[in-house]
């Protein structure tokens, strides 16, 4: 995945984020956030068209942790948990009907998005995001967790669940 940014420059403000001088394959073999290999993993090379020499790439890992931690409600990360999950398991299907995959250009083997790459990608995502999940109930209070755990157990139908769940809520009123 290769992202050019129109706007200048981006703060990464981490360590281990160097320039990358001129934009040559083998200097973007390693995260310009968290300074490990892009090897196995699907990476965005960000490349302003001000400032080509500041080109930076973001490892799938980092990728992952910026967009959990731009989730804020409980039904949000729900639904990209599942959008998540859904496309891991099309992707498996994928893997699984052509497991060979085909030889890489040499010195591209970092930076080539593969089916394989894409897939620990994705799961490096949905792992993110359920972390983020369990943050998000950590931090929401009792009643208002109970409440959400009731409208989706109606939403599924599990109307013994829902009511097992307003018992629970009514006790801790
Ligand atoms: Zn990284």
């Amino acid at each position: 995945m290769i992202a050019t940014l129109c706007s200048g420059r981006r703060d990464l403000g981490s360590e281990g984020a160097e320039p990358l001088g001129e934009v040559e394959m083998d200097v973007s073999r390693r995260c310009s956030k968290c300074g490990q290999s892009l090897k196995g993993y699907a990476s965005t090379l960000f490349v302003s068209v001000f400032a080509p020499s500041e080109a930076f790439t973001i490892c799938g890992r980092c990728a992952a942790e910026d967009h959990a931690k731009s989730l804020v409600s409980l039904a949000e990360a729900d639904h990209i948990i599942e959008e998540t999950t859904e496309n891991l398991e099309e992707l498996d299907e994928l893997i699984k009907k052509c497991p060979q995959m085909p030889p890489l250009p040499e010195g591209l083997e970092s930076i080539a998005v593969t089916p394989l790459s894409v897939y620990r990608t994705l799961q490096a995502y949905l792992a993110a995001f359920k972390s983020r999940r369990m943050e998000i109930i950590a931090e929401m209070e009792s009643e208002q967790r109970l409440q959400y755990q009731i409208q989706k157990a109606v939403e599924a139908e599990d109307y013994e669940l829902a009511a097992e769940l307003d018992k629970q809520r009514r006790r801790e009123e």
